[in-house]
């Protein structure tokens, strides 16, 4: 018997309309785990460099974590993964809610998507009984409004359902996939889904999941509750009120927006408003969620309500979490209002919070410096607010210059060229990034922002606090109960940390320190990932009830593998690696691992080649940030090491070919 796991995926051939429950290999779970680094493996041996994300050969994987469905708190995450359109690479976005333990009650464990279907259609799967159903009558609707029309129409209340909208069905390159109380927007996974022609995927099921040490495993539960109430009871001093809790960050109850507002980008993430945030525009911006808010929300099995369902006066109810908040109210220069109202058609078209209000400022600023003309944007209005919701119905629409918009900032700029590039300032990887511009480099955030393969900053940080805390007392309160840490050593870096002098940024913590803090907060991420748990009880906040400690617990009492902290890490490491090894073959190059220029306006170009070049090496990749022929055999990669060799990215000494390949011309396209 599998435990955790069912042990079985469901493949879906859309193009023959091939229905197949297939037993997956109980090996790969000992070697990837689950979620993330199953997809990933699934990836790497059916998805050839050569597939492009809209061709019938990509796959859309939407994979459970190992541990979804079971009673850990939190463990609800849906990882999703296939080929962007926008980055070339692998995406893998994570989706909460509930759709992905309703799976597993279901009897799988991934939805594994190849082909495209000739007409629009939606997944019905409820327990064994699987089918594509017409969703012609579909095409067009918001996804939200979607979902209830099939529950509806199905008369399955209890279905869960992930959909896309109208900007998945036109193939806007950062489409998201929503799903009630969550999405998973990055990348660009719900254009793929649209390519594919599936409106939906519909999930009910009504089976026992087991595990393998149910009294261990409910002991194990009762300790995570008890520090997550330990935590509530304590919030962090010293830092800002939504890092002090857990979850992902409490946007929804806290009302303080000072840092945000005054801290990121507004526009095309370039004016800094440092005294925009005063006691007028709190008491409006507080009455304004108020009202809007209609109540706190969870995902499954999770006590933390980082959601919040909100009715906009005339407007359909929808859930919000997190920095969408403010994404389009600072990329329009508008108020809180404006960004609850246009979220709402934002979530019904399914798009991606950070990217498309990044977009539309962008195109503004091209047309504010003549890089783009009148011509380009008939009968737009006059006002920012209503070109904004212009702007996001020509984008979803793909109509005039929204069909070029509807590329992302990266695409767009190239196509529309005449300088434009230089307003596209705020990428990495070719997506857009969090709309922050700061003086001093910081070294962790630089290894972070440069080498993660995650695409968004907030889901590589964690654990290790984003700023020193003013005064030696605050440290040492810190670290006296920092259980977490893998190792002692990362208390004294804490404690040695100041904002000024020798042990300051950018040289404190010193290329060792911040290789180590980067391995620590991305090895976290990944074991999430594979496990499905949400980073907001676990990687993300500081002190979560989650950590390497007790995870090895869990992943035994929960599947009956034997798990220990270093094998636990390993396991991370091997398909940390694989997920490298997928973008390495698609061309991704040390070239390619740079933040934003302007990021930072104080910059150590000598000090980032020597953090790149030590995280590599700590990390097992060569100088050109691929994996070595060494490190891939340690970690039972024979396999990638092979591919490496013949297709002459790695050469028997182990060095980057000389010559590039194919795959590579395909990713600088
Ligand atoms: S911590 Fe928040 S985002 Fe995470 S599972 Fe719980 S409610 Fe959802």
């Amino acid at each position: 018997m599998r435990y955790a796991e069912t042990g079985f995926n469901l493949e879906i051939d859309l193009t023959r309309g091939n229905i197949e429950k297939v037993a997956s290999d109980p090996r790969d779970t000992e070697l990837y785990l689950g979620g993330l680094g199953t997809n990933a493996k699934i990836i790497w041996d059916r998805v050839p460099p050569e597939v492009e994300a809209f061709s019938p050969e990509n796959l859309l994987i939407f994979g459970a974590g190992l541990l979804c469905g079971t009673p850990a708190t939190g463990c609800n995450r849906t990882i999703v993964s296939t080929i962007s359109p926008q980055t070339k690479l692998l995406a893998f976005s994570m989706m909460g809610g509930f759709w992905a333990p309703e799976l597993k009650y279901a009897g799988y464990d991934k939805v594994i998507l190849r082909g495209k279907s000739p007409d629009l259609v939606y997944i019905w799967i409820k327990d064994d009984k699987v089918e594509l159903r017409d969703a012609s009558h579909l095409a067009g609707k918001g996804s939200i409004e979607t979902a209830e029309l099939i529950r509806e129409e199905l008369n399955e209340p209890k279905a869960q359902v992930a959909a896309i909208g109208m900007a998945g069905e036109n193939r806007v390159f950062y489409a998201s996939v929503e799903q009630g109380r969550s999405s998973a927007s990055r990348g660009g996974i719900g254009a793929v889904m649209g390519d594919k022609g599936v409106k939906a995927i519909v999930v009910r099921g009504t089976k026992d999941l087991n595990v393998a040490d149910p009294e261990k495993y409910m002991e194990l539960c009762n300790d995570v509750l008890k520090y997550i109430k330990h935590r509530e009871d304590n919030p962090i001093p010293g830092v800002m009120p939504i890092l002090a809790g857990l979850g992902s960050p409490q946007e929804m109850k806290v009302h303080d927006e000072k840092w945000h507002t005054e801290n990121f980008m507004w526009g095309n993430s370039r004016v800094r408003r440092r005294d925009f945030w005063n006691e007028e525009v709190e008491k409006e911006w507080t009455e304004t969620m108020e009202k809007a808010r209609t109540r706190l929300i969870s995902c499954f099995n999770c006590p933390m309500k980082c959601g919040a369902t909100i009715s906009m006066p005339g407007l359909p109810t929808y859930m919000m979490k997190c920095f969408t908040k403010l994404t389009y109210t600072m990329g329009a220069f508008s108020d809180l209002d404006f960004g609850l109202r246009i979220a709402q058609k934002a979530t019904e078209y399914g798009v991606d919070g950070f990217s498309a209000p990044q977009v539309m400022a962008f195109a503004l600023e091209l047309l504010e410096n003549g890089i783009l003309t009148d011509k380009d944007f008939p009968d737009m209005p006059e006002d920012n607010e209503g070109r904004f919701f212009y702007l996001l119905d020509k984008i979803v629409r793909r109509e005039g210059i929204g069909d070029v918009l509807a590329d992302g900032t990266y695409w767009a700029a190239k196509k529309i060229g005449n300088g434009a590039d230089a307003y596209a300032h705020n990428n990495i990887k070719k997506h857009e990034q969090l709309p922050l511009k700061l003086s001093m480099l910081n070294p962790v955030y630089f290894l972070m922002y440069a080498t993660g393969e995650k695409m968004n900053i907030t889901q590589i940080e964690g654990q290790f606090p984003q700023a020193p805390f003013a005064t030696r007392e605050e440290r040492e309160a810190f670290v006296s109960d920092w259980i977490q840490v893998p190792d002692e050593k990362f208390k004294q870096i804490l404690l040695d940390w100041e904002f000024r002098g020798e042990n300051s940024n950018p040289y404190y913590p010193t290329v060792e320190m911040a290789c180590d803090i980067v391995d620590w907060q991305e090895t976290m991420h990944y074991i999430d990932d594979a496990l499905g748990q949400c980073a907001g009880l676990s990687s993300f906040p500081l002190k979560p009830p989650y950590h390497i400690h007790n995870y090895p617990e869990f992943i035994s009492a929960g599947t009956g593998m034997e798990m220990d902290k270093d094998k636990l890490t390993e396991a991370a490491k091997r398909y940390r690696t694989l997920v490298r090894a997928i973008n390495i073959r698609r061309g991704m190059r040390r070239k390619d691992e740079k933040p934003p220029a302007n990021h930072w306006k104080k910059r150590f170009p000598e000090l980032e080649e020597k953090l790149l070049d030590e995280y590599y090496k700590l990390k097992g990749w060569n100088k050109d940030g691929i994996p070595t022929r060494e490190s891939l055999q340690q970690l039972g990669l024979g396999y990638v090491s092979e591919d490496f060799l013949q297709r002459g990215i790695l050469s028997k000494d182990d060095e980057a070919a000389d010559q590039d390949t194919a795959a590579e011309t395909s990713v600088e396209a």
